[in-house]
């Protein structure tokens, strides 16, 4: 636990937040600042501080995406569709520097720019090399 850490406080009862589901190693509740207008944006967040997602456990990262996927059986009900993200690091977006997995409800039309980007191409020859040099990582026992 972090005394600075906003989702520690969160979880220990000292910032007020609307929960929707808890057990032992999670905690889930709604985003205070939605992404979607008919709110349901909601966060799955391990109770024990970590940083990245590299750093959990994989038994607690199953616990969490267990969690997220109830919370988003829960939000299909009302919605069309539903993204399941994770900013891990802050150039990935991590503004909050303990894991959290954001469930964000989707509408048809909604226009969130969530899941798109430009789809770019390998030149020739790149991508081979990009495969070589991630597959070493897990070769080598680094990944
Ligand atoms: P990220 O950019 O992935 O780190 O997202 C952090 C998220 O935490 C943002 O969507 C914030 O709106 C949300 N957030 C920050 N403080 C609180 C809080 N006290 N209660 C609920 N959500 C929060």
């Amino acid at each position: 636990m972090s005394s600075e850490c906003v989702f520690c406080r969160i979880i220990k009862g000292e910032i007020p937040c609307a929960k929707l589901y808890e057990n032992n190693d999670i905690i889930a509740f709604l985003d205070i600042m939605p992404a979607v207008k008919k709110g349901g944006h909601t966060l799955v967040v391990p109770k024990k501080h970590y940083e990245f997602i590299t750093d959990m456990p994989d038994e607690l990262i199953a616990k969490a995406m267990s969690a997220a996927k109830r919370i988003a059986c829960a939000v299909m009900k009302e919605a069309d569709g539903v993204n399941i993200l994770l900013n891990n690091g802050k150039a990935a977006g991590q503004y909050v520097p303990h894991v959290h997995f954001h469930i964000v409800p989707r509408y048809k039309g909604d226009k969130i720019g969530l899941a798109h980007w430009e789809a770019l191409k390998y030149r020739k020859g790149e991508m081979e090399k990009v495969q070589e040099r991630i597959k070493k990582l897990f070769e080598e026992g680094i990944c």
